[in-house]
């Protein structure tokens, strides 16, 4: 049974050939009464963006911790500038809106509390029981186990292509919607950490324009610092759309069904603005991300995450029930990895004090 036959045929007749069709959707495992009035990625945006984890992502960090200042990204704000940046590559490539937009709201539902650090954190946490922390593949996990809306079962029972959209880096993506949305993430992150950096004086606007992906915009674009993210973004957005649709022809893709047959990435930047972005992303990891105010500041966030890895460790039983089957390690950082920074400090205070 399909949701929405017919709002599905209407959005369907103006895809590419090449788009995923919400008619040819391979639906969910657990089967529903079909929704007339919505595409079946319409049904999953709307399942993800009301789920408790997704209200979580206000209160997890992006780069700088909260306190920090108003103005800086979270991770909830970081995911709708993926989703935004997501529907405008896909429309500009007549491609499945609904399906990206699903995928990019739920891309980063597996994060851990304080950004980067905390990834970090779990992987160390996680190295001496041979196992692995990623918070792509925990977003997967927490859309199919850990949302517990639906009495009929575990997750959000999200359609396959969401699905397979969010298992990134294991293989190429088999829908041009869920590769679109992998460098859309890119595009955000890189755009929003240039203006955050600048906004925290971590570089200033004369060391970050001799990069040359800054370098190539236009004077009054480089001249509003406050727009600068949304130029960058324009610019990366519109070198995309062209050189993917060199791609796509090159390769020869003209159905959903080549896409998979082809097994390579067609979403790619060209050549040169590929290095260009490689250069702002060594320029911030430099300046920025492992900055010692930014390595200082979330030294903390990395102690309580250990700590609380560690009492989850000699504590078993204040785990909440996880049906995965998985190690108990493994359980600890899904406990872990699912809470906001505020809670995971609340949390460690309160253990603390026992
Ligand atoms: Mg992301």
């Amino acid at each position: 049974m399909k949701d929405g036959k017919a709002v599905n045929q209407r959005i369907d007749s103006i895809l590419a050939p090449y788009a995923q069709r919400n008619e040819e959707s391979l639906g969910r495992v657990h089967d529903y009464l079909p929704d007339p009035h919505r595409t079946p990625f319409q049904r999953d945006r709307d399942r993800i963006i009301h789920s408790n984890a997704f209200r979580r992502l206000k209160g997890k960090m992006q780069v700088v911790p909260p306190n920090e200042g108003d103005h800086f990204r979270n991770r909830l704000t970081h995911t709708l500038e993926v989703a935004s940046i997501s529907r405008d590559i896909a429309r500009l490539l007549g491609l499945n809106e609904d399906l990206a937009e699903a995928i990019a709201l739920a891309h980063d539902l597996g994060h851990p509390p304080f950004g980067h650090s905390g990834e970090i954190a779990l992987q160390e946490c996680l190295l001496p029981y041979d196992e692995f922390f990623e918070h792509n593949k925990q977003s997967l996990r927490v859309v199919t186990h850990f949302i517990k809306a639906y009495p009929d079962h575990p997750g959000l029972n999200l359609s396959v292509e969401v699905l397979k959209g969010l298992k990134k880096h294991a293989t190429v993506p088999p829908t041009l919607e869920a590769q679109l949305v992998d460098i859309a993430d890119e595009i955000a992150y890189i755009a929003a950490d240039t203006e955050d950096g600048l906004r925290g004086k971590f570089f200033t606007m004369k060391e970050i324009e001799e990069e040359p992906l800054i370098a190539a915009l236009s004077p009054p674009a480089r001249a509003n610092r406050k727009a600068l993210a949304g130029a960058i973004v324009g610019r990366l957005i519109k070198d995309l759309v062209q050189s993917a649709k060199g791609k796509i022809e090159e390769m020869g893709i003209k159905t959903q069904a080549d896409v998979i047959q082809q097994n390579k990435r067609a979403l790619l930047f060209y050549r040169e603005t590929a290095a260009q972005f490689r250069s702002l992303k060594t320029f911030l990891f430099q300046h920025y991300y492992e900055s010692e105010e930014i390595l200082s500041a979330t030294k903390n966030g990395k102690k309580v995450i250990m700590d609380l890895f560690l009492f989850f460790k000699n504590n078993p039983e204040l785990l909440p029930k996880n049906e995965t089957q998985a190690s108990t390690e493994r359980q600890i950082a899904d406990h872990i990895a699912g809470m906001t920074d505020a809670f995971a400090q609340k949390l460690h205070a309160e253990y603390h004090q026992k």
